[in-house]
């Protein structure tokens, strides 16, 4: 058996991410065999053991990405308007870049929520075959939104039996998740209502078909009645919550969802350059009502996971803006390691340094406990064993 060993003056243990001092990994194959004091496994180091050691840095899970999309970079410009007009072949280079701009940033798992000519499905088997780089993903297929809906990647349907179909469709093809879209992406600035374009029956469709095959089915939901029928329909993930009212916090409260917080996109005036004048226009506008309302659900304690919503490589960003709305440092770094694996359903898998897991790790410059803004410093990052960056 092959045995690998990852030194480091500091790491990140179990779903809790408790500190460690002077730690020694211990890998066998593609997971990890046991976490230990260093000075322990200099007695019980294997022979041929292949050690690196990462001096000052900490080691801590691999970052799980809860909101990807492939056929979207949101770096590059007019990445929105891009998606109707580019071809298969554009959109999956589009995605590998994408995808190695995920790695290099310390991802090693990645939900993507909804993709064109299943380029997701596609590309997650190669990379499970290793014919191509990039993290472990779960795919959604084909989105799904109302014929009159929002959502720029999803395809329009009308009525349960269109969605039946479309639910069918993705999970023959393998779908990890079933990805909905209920509300528009960017509120309104002049109004605090919340259209919703899909309708009970329909949600819980899609929820039933994915049931009978275990399947979760997450929803793009900024709040509203759209939010009560997710709630109602069965729907486990509500990707986005940009317009949470306090009557919206106390549905939540009282269902077993887990909220997909994707802030930056109104947050970081960085991302502002690469949207149309209209939609940055519209994003500056609802900057400080997101900021409130996200708040509001971090201040309720709803449990949350962060995505990034195709901005690949700055996840980081997400866990600074979780800690800056009120959450503590290790919440927020748990809705990017064990939190979200348990929303993947992979905390079997992955999400915490734990013997018996994967050795989905990555080192950092600094203690991401005192300072999340070390998480944008990404030294070494080990997917299933191997080190890839
Ligand atoms: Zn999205």
């Amino acid at each position: 058996m092959e045995y690998k060993a990852l030194l480091a003056k500091k790491g990140l243990i179990d779903h809790n991410l408790t500190l460690m001092e002077d730690i020694a990994v211990l890998i066998e194959g593609t997971s990890i065999r046991s976490i230990l004091p260093r000075i322990q496994y200099e007695r019980i180091k294997p022979e041929n053991c292949q050690e690196t050691d990462l001096g000052d840095a900490t080691l801590m899970p691999g970052l799980i990405e809860c909101h990807n999309h492939l056929c979207i970079d949101a770096s590059l410009q007019d990445h929105l308007e891009l998606l109707s007009w580019s071809s298969e072949c554009e959109l999956t280079l589009i995605a590998l870049k994408g995808l190695e701009k995920d790695l290099q940033s310390g991802v090693t798992t990645a939900r993507c929520l909804g993709d064109r000519y299943y380029i997701d499905t596609a590309l997650k088997k190669q990379i499970d075959a290793g014919r191509a780089a990039g993290p472990r993903l779960l795919s959604a297929g084909i989105g799904i939104k109302g014929l009159h809906g929002a959502g720029h990647i999803g395809s329009p349907h009308c009525g349960p039996e269109e969605i039946r179909r479309t639910c069918r469709e993705n999970l023959r093809r393998g779908t990890d998740l079933l990805k909905l879209f209920i509300t528009p992406g960017v509120p309104d600035p002049d109004s605090d209502f919340v259209p919703s374009y899909l309708s009970l029956e329909e949600i819980a469709t899609a929820v039933e078909e994915g049931a009978r095959a275990n399947v979760p089915v997450a929803a793009h939901c900024i709040g509203g009645q759209g939010l009560k029928n997710c709630i109602d329909g069965g729907v486990q993930v509500i990707e986005h919550m940009y317009m949470a009212s306090q009557q919206d916090v106390e549905w939540l409260l009282a269902s077993n969802c887990v909220v997909d917080l994707t802030s930056g996109i109104f947050l970081d005036p960085s991302r502002e350059s690469f949207l149309s004048p209209a939609n940055a226009e519209k994003v500056k506008k609802n900057r400080v009502r997101v900021r409130r309302n996200v708040k509001r659900i971090i201040d309720a304690g709803i449990p949350f996971v962060l995505g990034t919503d195709a901005y690949h490589g700055f996840l980081y960003r997400e866990a600074e803006y979780a800690v800056e709305l009120g959450a503590d440092t290790v919440t927020a770094l748990r809705g990017i390691t064990s939190a979200a694996a348990r929303v993947c359903r992979l905390e079997h898998r992955t999400g915490s340094l734990k013997a018996g897991l994967d050795a989905d790790i990555i080192a950092v410059k600094g203690n991401p406990l005192e300072n999340i803004s070390c998480l944008s410093q990404v030294e070494m990052v080990m997917k299933q064993g191997r080190i890839v960056v």
